[in-house]
């Protein structure tokens, strides 16, 4: 008999009104951003010319609360709550004693969490008169998410977008040009970047590295435009904590408090969400759950990565950011989740890790998210992300082990987003073509080298 219901969502006067930030429970900050060139730690007006001055400073702040803009949390209202969802079917597919429960960010256009920050990014930079943003996008989900919350402010917007994605997603490119971005295939003769790249080799597939190198360029020669970031930074944690805000409040509405908590980790943004407002629990001595990240094996910054200062792009032209990292100069192998292909870590999330406040770190196979994921679709009716089917693995791994030990936990996951846009990838696994892929330590060791 269920007691509940499948999936809640939250009444208006009860949604987040202002973003937590972990920062200032945090027993000691993560170490200063540098600026490359002094090894001085970075203020916030080095980053004026790159970043809108408010999102500068949110880079730098430990407050506490911070108050989410009327505009901003009026659009929001357009798509959040997200749903609560207990998962009913997939418990008993596994016959399993744990409660599973996952917070589910693919009910908007863009298909992920990606637009919570994308529309406060946009309007700080509306606000100061920017009329123009940039950014690069490599699977596409952060591209779509600006080109929806650029429309929404009328502001121009140029997304450089890796060119092998661009080819194999063109899907992603349509959506994004609908709703009024301008989509450059990456590497692009508009920038140095981007001819130096092509000089190089002209038959390049392009890289997040480039591409950010490209955007940034863009960004600071044009006049009244700016650059955003979908991931990594602080300010991006802090909008994304309205993941776990609501996700509190609604394990509530099911006398529950999660005893496991689990996403999926790329830069760290979505975790770093659905987290938030637990991990101020464990932070301040009220609670102790139990966190999990989890990344690709074929991308392990924080399992097999270094905890050192590095670039947050391959370009090298950002400031220096302590983190765990597999080196700026790190290319990892292309796998599906295209989402979760980054060098680094969130430089919050690092110093959690570093502390042991995230308790553990696991990377999977490729194959074995997909096995997870077909698992999770064909009981929950969603098709999820192949980012965050990672987070389904561990979810699956857990209530398994809960069979077996008898234990009768709550399981709280992130799903991060659908895999509409990602049939290719379930092609592919359907027809038995996924490939695992774990480098060696040597691969690793390249990367490094670069740091
Ligand atoms: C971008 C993306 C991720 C990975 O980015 P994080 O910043 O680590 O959250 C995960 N899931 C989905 C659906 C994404 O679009």
């Amino acid at each position: 008999m269920k007691k509940f219901p499948n999936r809640v969502t939250l009444e208006e006067s009860r949604t987040p009104k202002f973003w937590y930030n972990m920062l200032a429970d945090m027993p000691e900050s993560h170490d200063p951003m540098l600026n490359p060139g002094t090894k001085q730690p970075a203020t916030p007006d080095m980053l004026y010319p790159v970043f809108a001055e408010e999102l500068a400073k949110q880079e730098f702040s430990k407050e506490r609360y911070t108050e989410i803009p009327k505009p901003v949390r009026d659009y929001l209202m357009t798509f959040r709550p997200s749903p609560l969802y207990r998962a009913y079917a997939l418990e008993k597919a596994l016959d399993t004693p744990a409660r599973i429960y996952f917070k589910y960010e693919g009910q908007n256009t863009s298909g992920s969490h990606k637009l919570n920050s994308a529309i406060a990014q946009a309007y700080y930079n509306k606000e100061q008169g920017i009329t123009k943003l940039t950014t690069e996008t490599g699977a596409g989900q952060w591209g779509t998410a600006l080109s929806m919350a650029c429309a929404h402010f009328g502001m121009e917007l140029d997304v450089y977008m890796v060119r092998v994605s661009s080819r194999q997603k063109p899907y992603r490119k349509a959506i994004m040009e609908t709703f009024g971005a301008n989509v450059i295939e990456s590497p692009s003769n508009l920038t140095n970047a981007g001819r130096q790249a092509l000089a190089l080799d002209p038959e390049t597939p392009g890289s997040l590295g480039v591409a950010i190198s490209e955007a940034i360029e863009a960004a600071v020669s044009t006049q009244n435009a700016r650059y955003t970031l979908g991931s990594v930074l602080n300010q991006v944690l802090l909008h994304q904590s309205i993941i776990g805000l609501e996700a509190k409040e609604q394990m509530e509405m099911y006398d529950e408090y999660p005893d496991v908590i689990i996403g999926c980790a790329g830069g760290g943004s979505n975790l770093g969400g659905i987290i938030s407002a637990f991990m101020q629990d464990r932070l301040t001595g009220k609670a102790k759950p139990y966190f999990i990240a989890v990344e690709p094996a074929a991308c392990p910054s924080l399992t097999r990565g270094k905890y050192a200062y590095d670039f947050c792009d391959t370009g090298k032209v950002t400031p220096l950011a302590k983190m765990y990292t597999l080196g700026s100069g790190f290319v990892p192998n292309s796998i599906h989740a295209g989402g979760l292909r980054y060098h680094g870590m969130s430089p919050i999330l690092s110093k959690l890790y570093h502390e042991k406040y995230i308790d553990e770190a696991r990377a999977v196979t490729q194959s074995s998210v997909f096995e997870a994921a077909v698992r999770f679709t064909r009981a929950e009716g969603i098709l999820p992300a192949p980012e965050s089917a990672h987070a389904i693995r561990i979810a699956i791994d857990e209530a398994l082990r809960c069979k077996e030990t008898g234990e009768s936990k709550s399981i709280l996951f992130g799903l991060s987003g659908h895999g509409n846009f990602d049939l290719s990838a379930y092609i592919n696994y359907n027809e038995g073509k996924i490939v695992d892929y774990i480098p060696t330590d040597e691969e690793l060791e390249k990367g490094f080298a670069s740091l």
